[in-house]
């Protein structure tokens, strides 16, 4: 069937590959269409849920489960202050009688499923169990000998052959990487969650769908016979990948010579399979009454697009940097939070050193042994609260064995303040003065084997920028871009943000005209959702008055930006003034009306090398175009004149408009803005401040209090300050009023501050 409409298009006489490649991505890869949520109301318990983790691949379940006890597992989320815990009763094996999934052999009668679902009921707890979906486990030679059905789920070579390992910096046992795109798996885990289902338990977790970077591309017959089906084509063309470590997880690590229109087929392939393959779950799920989530919501391009509206919600991963964790955790908050659903983030470790080791300790390191909480577990569980995630304390494993000191008073401390902010903080969203919108179609540069910077750096550079700068923002994807949302925003930033649609140029170019500030940097809207470059200048071009004539020159080091006039989006420069600069700069062409503010100016060579800043504008609105990227540099040098050129490019865009809220306090102190559901203006204040030496991976990091922080924050028009409450502190502080702001002053903050503006 698919194979003959794959032939009808070529019939038709388009050009082959980019018919073929029209016809895939409309089928799964390259599709926006947006999932159809179903019925289930995600129960309200789950928005605000205390998460522990306790994990499955380590003691007391693996490799021994004699000393697993489950009243003593609940013990620790009850002292913790946890009221949900998520378990492993599938990790390198299942720990409950499973008819599909390979048994542990140490089971007998047991079946530690039951038993931890058992005591959650006595305790009052609520569960949810860890599942690999795709993970490698522990099919040995050996033990596939004894149990041959599972040599269906072994991922296989071209030749046929098991290929493929799985180890994780030497923290765990090699393990054999399986089939996942194979009928025989996929049947299998659809018929795991059944078995998870019959039990008193109340939703299931998924790691981790689409990447495949745990899997790989499977050569067995059954994938051979399905691909070809799907795509007309030989799997064989992608031999190439099926050896060594499987794919990659990284696209820009790809072999040279890899086939691509071949691999883009397949990855259109294996994620109409996941998806496919997580509705089924989910059906399973909601029709049993539970919850689905899953890792991540897999913001990278060779993933099935959409993927985390399927679930009730995800894990993002956190990071080591807490600016990072920001950013990560308002892109997850933007992801879920309209749709009603959670985005949980770690707080601590499963690995102690995360994922750096002793240099003469490979290739064992402690997995798991978090030995002792202390400030690092508060900074990351306020951080995780700050940007609108849940906090999942990771492990319980730790404190089961009470090994080293035996703290958990941090990560009670955090579940505590959770509590207490609960009826301004559940629900409460963003409150930006500028967005940082990462967009999906930048993610497709891989089909062109292209790399954009628009997450990873970018995204990153400017968000960093803005939190030392005190602009309140926040990060929302270009996938949940609506109209209706557009007319809530006061300045929109695409750093980097490669791939543009037309659909996307269009909403966006209305929203300037009635008034919107638009900031676009590098190679914003260079390339369409195929990773292919627009050939017209791109679909921004009239709104930023630039047409982009083509891929970046090279870097020249001694590039920097010359202001050419005085201009109110570069604050106190003048003409002739010399700022750091990008030193990559694109081909452009300045369209008539807009006005070039900087150019990239070549210090050594006295080379000018092109327009540099550009300001448009159209109707109501205005834009802003920086023809390299600041804010990547900003993430690696900190430079402060760029940083102050970056926000008084935006307070420009805002027309003026003055900051939401000023904090007076050393560089490394956070300020994020939340809006409670009440309306209440709510300011977490993060000290990040203190011990840095971080690089090496978990270090122990202690914080030091900074004292006399002084807070302003935006009173809404029209309304009055009742008070002004310090809720970890708990306690009022004075306050006055000033030009529309709440000032008070903060005495001391250690590691975090929650400052309530009550409104009358
Ligand atoms: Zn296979």
């Amino acid at each position: 069937m698919r194979r003959r409409t794959f032939v009808k298009y070529s019939a038709a006489g388009l050009t082959g590959l980019g018919a073929l490649l029209a016809e895939l991505s409309a089928r799964g890869q390259g599709s926006q269409e947006p999932l159809t949520p179903d019925n289930f109301s995600v129960p309200e318990w789950l928005e605000y849920a205390r998460a522990v983790y306790f994990d499955g691949y380590s003691p007391p379940v693996y490799p021994h489960i004699d000393e697993f006890d489950a009243g003593r597992l609940l013990q620790t989320v009850v002292d913790l202050g946890g009221n949900l815990l998520r378990y492993q009763p599938i990790g390198y094996f299942a720990y409950y009688p499973s008819k599909v999934f390979p048994v542990f052999e140490e089971l007998g009668s047991r079946n530690l499923l039951a038993e931890v679902a058992r005591e959650c009921r006595r305790v009052g707890v609520r569960s949810y169990c860890y599942t690999g979906y795709g993970a490698a486990i522990m099919l040995t030679p050996e033990y596939v000998q004894r149990n041959p059905k599972y040599s269906e789920w072994l991922l296989r070579d071209p030749n046929g052959k098991p290929y493929g390992k799985y180890g994780h910096n030497g923290w765990m046992t090699p393990l054999a990487r399986l089939c996942v795109t194979g009928d025989a798996y996929r049947l299998a885990i659809r018929e795991v969650v059944r078995e998870l289902c019959q039990h008193d338990i109340d939703g299931v977790y998924f790691d981790a769908p689409s990447p495949f970077g745990y899997s790989g591309i499977c050569f067995c017959e059954n994938c051979r016979t399905n691909f070809k089906k799907f795509s007309g084509m030989d799997l064989a063309r992608l031999a190439d990948l099926g050896k060594g470590a499987g794919l990659p997880f990284e696209w820009d690590q790809l072999p040279e010579h890899v086939d691509m229109q071949a691999l883009i087929a397949w990855y259109a392939w294996a994620n109409d399979l996941t998806k496919q393959d997580m509705l089924a779950f989910r059906k399973i799920l909601h029709d049993s009454g539970k919850i689905m989530l899953c890792h991540d919501g897999a913001w990278v391009g060779t993933s099935l697009p959409l993927e985390y509206r399927i679930p009730d919600g995800f894990m993002v991963e956190s990071s080591r940097e807490v600016y990072d964790r920001l950013m990560t955790g308002m892109m997850g908050g933007s992801m879920t939070r309209q749709h009603k659903k959670i985005a949980q983030m770690y707080m601590g470790s499963y690995d102690v050193a995360w994922f750096g080791e002793p240099p003469h300790e490979r290739p064992d390191v402690v997995h798991n042994a978090n030995l002792e909480d202390g400030d690092e577990i508060l900074m990351e569980g306020f951080a995780a609260l700050a940007c609108g995630n849940t906090p999942l304390y990771a492990t319980a494993n730790r404190l089961y064995f009470h090994v080293g000191s035996g703290s958990a008073e941090p990560a009670r401390e955090v579940f505590a303040l959770m509590r207490q902010v609960e009826n301004i903080h559940k629900r409460s969203a963003g409150a930006p003065y500028v967005t940082i919108m990462p967009t999906w179609s930048s993610q497709q540069l891989w089909r062109t084997k292209g790399k954009s910077w628009n997450w990873p750096m970018m995204s990153q550079g400017m968000g960093l920028a803005m939190l030392d700068g005190r602009v309140s923002f926040d990060i929302y994807p270009s996938t949940e871009m609506t109209e209706e949302w557009l007319k809530s925003q006061t300045v929109i930033a695409l750093c980097g943000a490669s791939g543009i649609t037309k659909s996307e140029a269009e909403m966006l170019t209305r929203w300037v005209e009635n008034g919107g500030g638009l900031f676009a940097t590098y190679d914003t809207g260079l390339y369409n959702e195929r990773g292919e470059m627009w050939e017209d200048g791109g679909p921004l071009r009239n709104l930023l008055g630039v047409a982009l004539k083509g891929e970046p020159l090279r870097s020249e080091p001694e590039s920097f930006y010359r202001i050419r006039e005085s201009h109110p989006a570069l604050g106190s420069y003048g003409p002739g003034s010399i700022v750091e600069g990008d030193t990559r700069v694109l081909p452009i062409e300045v369209l008539k009306g807009a006005r070039v503010l900087a150019e990239a100016w070549n210090l050594g060579t006295k080379e000018v090398r092109g327009p540099a800043i550009v300001a448009n504008n159209r109707g109501k609105g205005r834009t802003i175009f920086v023809n390299g990227s600041l804010e990547a540099h900003y993430l690696y040098d900190r430079v402060k004149s760029t940083g102050r050129l970056l926000k008084t490019m935006v307070e420009y865009l805002a027309g003026g408009a003055p900051q939401p809220y000023r904090l007076t306090a050393p560089m490394g102190v956070y300020g994020l803005l939340r809006s409670a559901p009440q309306g209440d203006p709510v300011l977490w204040v993060l000290a990040n401040t203190g011990f840095k030496d971080a690089a090496a991976g978990r270090m122990r990091q202690q914080y030091i209090p900074v004292s006399n922080i002084e807070v302003a924050v935006g009173i809404p028009d029209g309304r009055q300050v009742k008070e002004v409450r310090l809720i970890r502190a708990n306690k009022r502080i004075p306050f006055k009023e000033d030009g529309g702001y709440a000032v008070a002053m903060i005495p001391a903050v250690h590691i975090a501050e929650v400052v309530h503006v009550a409104l009358a």
